[in-house]
């Protein structure tokens, strides 16, 4: 075991490092920071780790991104989750969350491009693909419907539902990816591999004061009145971690806009002739803006990827309401548009979370305007994926700013373990301009 540089405070109570937030990406950043010897408290709200929006994550694993940072850094998760056992470092595959390795299958449109430049990327960094034709898409989906739609269009639009004339060109086929079965055991997972490190986790205790002297960070004070102290504090707040930077004693210097937005997914069982399976496809469709995922008992997980014309709702992440509403109708609509024999009930069933989404939807894994306070946030519904690598990223930057490295101006340059690619993490800074790159959407 490496020892990182000892941030100890000189007080017995007192931490190498605090962390708020026990969701997959805060158990990662726990995980990885006690591993390296430093000594460690996870503090969160709720009952248990992954209990936030870790809980409603797709779980989605994939390799393309917009950005070549962003693929690489999905192409070295995948790896992650396909080593399972290994990332944790544990022999006992007991209770471990399962990587079921479906592929994914990305529609060719005007939305994305026909994926030039993602496929730029996949070349770059020897992601296979397979271009697929309309005749390969149907013989893998039967049943499917290929004539555009484009643009996606809200319910309420008369035109919504119909053709806009053409076909889908057809799609490219990503073997490696998939999706995880359970994103809250998976976090647990994570969070019991830091305890094997020593870590110690506290669960039902709020933070609700982030204290500073001097422009260093001191601590923490909890809802019960608890003080822990600490030379290192870490937001991973999820669609909290506004909140949590407003109880921080001072500025957290960021720039690019962070909000918590609503998503809702729904879940809908197509007829069994369809031949649907938890082994099935995921399949990014943007000619009608949604994300498929097969779950077990052939249950179909239908997203959005955020089209213009879908509102962006903002939402207090203590108040919001967890009942679906016409947005996941509308998305289960759109897919009928693909299997017109889904079968579309008016009472849809399914998840209503919040992504800590940024303007630009990309993470900002960075260190604050305060000596000593670090963020993993603004995770922009697509991170899930990426937190094993997160949490390494977090464990490096730190060490890095800890020894008085200026990463705002010769910003940490973060080799990948499985793929050769290093990773310049001024990409995912608090501080950037928006990533023109990018999808502007939930694909990053
Ligand atoms: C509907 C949905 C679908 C998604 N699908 C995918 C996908 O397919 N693929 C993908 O890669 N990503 C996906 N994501 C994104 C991914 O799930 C998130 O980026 C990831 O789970 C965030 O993890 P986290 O640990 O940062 O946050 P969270 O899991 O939200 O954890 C934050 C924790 O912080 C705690 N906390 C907050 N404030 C305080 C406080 N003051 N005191 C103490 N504790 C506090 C909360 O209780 C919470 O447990 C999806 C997200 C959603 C909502």
């Amino acid at each position: 075991m490496t020892t990182a540089p000892s941030l100890q405070t000189g007080s017995p109570a007192g931490y190498d490092a605090i962390i708020i937030g026990a969701g997959v990406i805060g158990s990662a950043v726990a995980y990885n920071l006690a591993k390296s010897g430093m000594k460690t408290l996870s503090v969160d709200a709720l009952p248990a780790a992954g209990y936030g929006s870790t809980s409603s994550s797709a779980a989605v694993i994939r390799t393309y991104y917009s950005t070549l940072d962003g693929s690489a850094m999905a192409f070295e998760g995948y790896h992650d989750w396909k080593y399972w056992p290994q990332t944790l470092q544990t022999d006992d595959n007991n209770g471990l969350a399962q990587f079921i390795e479906t592929g994914t299958l990305v529609m060719k449109t005007e939305a994305n491009n026909r994926l030039e430049r993602v496929l730029t990327h996949a070349d770059a960094l020897e992601i296979p693909y397979e271009h697929w034709t309309r005749e390969q898409i149907v013989q893998r989906m039967p049943g499917y419907n290929l004539e555009r739609f484009y643009p996606p269009k809200s319910m309420e639009d008369d035109a919504f539902g119909m053709p806009t004339g053409g076909q889908v060109e057809g799609a490219i086929f990503f073997p490696k990816g998939g999706y995880v079965d359970d994103p809250q055991i998976a976090a647990r997972n994570l969070k019991d591999a830091a305890v094997r490190h020593g870590a110690t986790f506290l669960f039902n205790t709020k933070v609700v004061k982030i204290t500073v002297e001097d422009n260093r960070v001191t601590g923490i004070v909890c809802e019960d009145g608890s003080v822990h102290s600490a030379r290192v504090v870490i937001n991973v707040g999820g669609p909290h971690s506004g909140k949590v930077n407003a109880l921080l004693d001072g500025d957290a210097g960021i720039k690019i806009r962070h909000r918590p937005l609503r998503q809702e997914v729904v879940q809908i069982k197509p007829p069994g002739s369809l031949g649907y399976s938890r082994e099935g496809l995921l399949v990014s469709d943007s000619d009608i803006a949604c994300y498929v995922k097969p779950g077990s008992g052939g249950q179909l997980m239908i997203g959005s990827e955020n089209p213009p014309c879908d509102d962006h709702l903002e939402e207090d992440p203590d108040t919001f309401h967890r009942d679906l509403t016409d947005r996941a109708l509308a998305y289960a609509y759109r897919y009928s548009q693909r299997l017109p024999e889904l079968g579309v009930s008016q009472h849809p069933v399914g998840v209503a979370d919040l992504y800590d989404a940024t303007d630009d939807w990309l993470p900002i894994y960075d260190r604050s305007d305060v000596d000593g306070y670090y963020l993993a946030i603004g995770t922009s519904g697509n991170q899930f994926k990426n937190a094993p690598v997160a949490g390494r990223l977090m464990r490096q930057l730190i060490e890095y700013c800890e020894s008085g490295r200026d990463h705002d101006n010769d910003p940490l340059q973060f080799k990948l373990n499985h793929i050769d690619h290093t990773l310049n993490t001024a990409t995912f800074s608090r501080k950037r301009d928006l990533t023109q790159e990018s999808s502007f959407s939930v694909l990053g």
